[in-house]
């Protein structure tokens, strides 16, 4: 193909070499989980957290963007059927926010990040695992920030009432890239 090029780079933990694909920002090595991000600058090491999976074997692992803090309801108007207090009871603890980081088309994105967001999962960091299979990020830090407001968004606008009007805040610090196993 045309324009393509096949860029080797080694793993910064072990020295495995690792074949990255063109749209993707972050990947860990398969030897030993070591997470490396595809920056402009040149690769550099990246701290991807493993999450503690009740499943025997992990086949699979997704990278997730994790937001930690919360988001300030100033604005949210119906036109019937109102939900604003079962919105703001869900807005008013801090709460964990996870945004995919993988490639995924619009619809399944959606699915998959309203579902983490109305049951965050319980994170804890297990140490990195050896012959992992990550998917790669594509989603930038700066670009799951942006997701993160759609989500809530559309969160919002799927409560059980005829949303209008909705104006938030989010407080949120970095986010974290953790890996969670998906099957
Ligand atoms: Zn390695």
């Amino acid at each position: 193909m045309a324009g393509m090029t096949l860029i080797v780079v080694r793993c910064p933990a072990c020295g495995t070499p690792l074949t990255p694909g063109d749209d993707d920002l972050a990947i860990a090595c398969a030897q030993c989980g070591a997470g490396l991000l595809l920056a402009d600058s040149g690769p550099q090491p990246v701290e991807i957290q493993y999450a503690q999976s009740n499943l025997l074997k992990v086949t699979t692992w997704r990278p997730w963007w994790i937001f930690r803090g919360s988001v300030n309801l100033i604005k949210r108007e119906t036109q019937g059927g109102n939900r604003s207090n079962e919105a703001r009871q869900f807005w008013a603890q801090p709460r964990v926010m996870s945004v995919p980081a993988w490639e995924l088309s619009i619809m399944t994105f959606k699915q998959a990040g309203l579902q983490m967001l109305q049951q965050p999962p319980m994170l804890k960091a297990i140490s990195r695992p050896s012959g992992v299979k990550l998917t790669p990020a594509v989603v930038s830090a700066e670009d799951a920030r942006k997701m993160l407001e759609y989500l809530i968004f559309s969160l919002e606008a799927g409560r059980d009432d005829w949303l209008k009007n909705l104006d938030f805040q989010i407080d949120v610090g970095a986010p974290e890239l953790w890996a969670i196993a998906a099957e």
